[in-house]
């Protein structure tokens, strides 16, 4: 057994978190936010795929703008590009 450093409380020494304060323990488990080392740059794939199908360039840019900034910002623009002239399409062929 082990003791809470936060709350002085008893708990399990293979614990994470201590189940009284829900403070992490120096057990070493902290989940690191960086732990992926992935670099954050605008990718050319991820922007051409965007293009092509923008929701998925949306989807993209909704779930990792938090992790990657730069590449969802990009992929959202390219995104966005797409969308838009698949909307021009969709109107001159409507209009033809
Ligand atoms: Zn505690």
């Amino acid at each position: 057994m082990m003791y809470c450093k936060n709350c002085g409380k008893e708990i399990n020494e293979n614990a994470d978190i201590c189940i009284h304060c829900g403070v992490f323990t120096d057990n070493g488990h902290v989940p690191n936010r960086v732990s992926y080392t992935a670099p954050d740059k605008p990718d050319i794939g991820l922007n051409f795929i965007s293009f092509l199908i923008p929701i998925i360039g949306f989807i993209y840019y909704a779930v990792y703008r938090e992790s990657f900034p730069l590449k969802s910002d990009s992929c959202g623009k390219w995104a966005l590009a797409g969308f838009l002239i698949n909307v021009i399409i969709v109107i001159c062929v409507c209009l033809v």
